[in-house]
């Protein structure tokens, strides 16, 4: 990752650092369409009474404070409370750009995704792990990120992305398996979906360890993927099938989701009649 170091003027900062970089603290500039650039020229400028060590927007990220250097992000206003261990003595300060959709703030994916690319290089750097990666309004309860306060949901999502791109992290998700949705336990990697096997069971497919051959077996049930509408002589099968048998909606449906069931559903009704 290039990052270039335009750095901010040395009133907006302290120089050294009194603790170690536990922390990693995600802000918003809570400007409409700003860049990495335009911050960085902002904070050259002295006495702004504050700082960042990153600003990061959709396609460039510039640090302005050196990681060995107290940026000034993180602080609690006079009177004010600390709510978790983060402080700037502690931390890395991040700033993503920000943007103004339909009157609120915004932080784009593409901001998001670099942003976390970045937090992830840190992470590996710092040996820091994900339950010290916050956001601003973890550490004095200022509503920074504002979009990621006002939905937490996408908070979790950024975390999730943390872990995700590392490890891979399992995750329920549903699944249509043969046109009907069942919790998976699912991993997302590099743009590939992994399902667990075991999973399949619930949906009818048979998994096992074939002893005999070493390896794991699945075995589809006699389904077809998907159900069509059936043509009128199979419409017309299933009604006198209905009427005669007795047979319930949901037995017919799975008739017809064996693979020959319009030919089974044809030849029981001829057999009625
Ligand atoms: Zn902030």
């Amino acid at each position: 990752m290039d990052i270039p170091f335009i750095p901010a003027h040395s009133s907006n900062y302290a120089r050294g650092r009194t603790a170690p970089i536990l922390w990693i603290v995600v802000h918003y500039t809570a400007n409409d369409g700003d860049t990495d650039t335009n911050n960085a020229h902002y904070f050259q400028g002295a006495g702004r009474g504050a700082s960042a060590h990153y600003f990061v927007d959709e396609d460039s990220i510039t640090q302005t404070v050196r990681d060995s250097d107290t940026a000034w992000h993180c602080g609690a206003e006079r009177g004010g409370s600390y709510f978790n261990g983060a402080r700037n003595a502690n931390s890395i300060g991040i700033e993503m750009c920000s943007d103004v959709v339909g009157g609120r703030y915004t932080i784009t994916e593409q901001t998001a995704a670099r942003t976390a690319g970045l937090v992830r290089s840190l992470m590996d750097k710092y040996n820091i792990p994900l339950s010290r990666v916050c956001r601003h309004y973890d550490v004095t309860h200022k509503a920074c990120p504002e979009p990621w306060v006002r939905n937490p949901q996408l908070w979790e999502d950024f975390k999730r992305r943390l872990v995700e791109e590392e490890d891979g992290m399992i995750e329920k998700k549903n699944v249509l398996l043969n046109g009907t949705a069942y919790p998976c336990e699912c991993i997302e990697k590099d743009g590939y979906n992994f399902v667990k096997m075991r999973s399949l069971t619930q949906a009818g497919y048979d998994v096992v360890f074939d002893a005999a051959r070493q390896m794991p077996a699945i075995t589809a049930p006699q389904c077809r993927p998907f159900v069509p509408e059936g043509d009128e002589a199979v419409q017309d099968a299933v009604d006198a099938l209905q009427e005669v048998c007795g047979l319930e909606e949901q037995t017919i449906a799975y008739l017809l989701r064996y693979e020959y069931g319009d030919e089974l559903v044809r030849k029981l009704a001829a057999g009625l009649r």
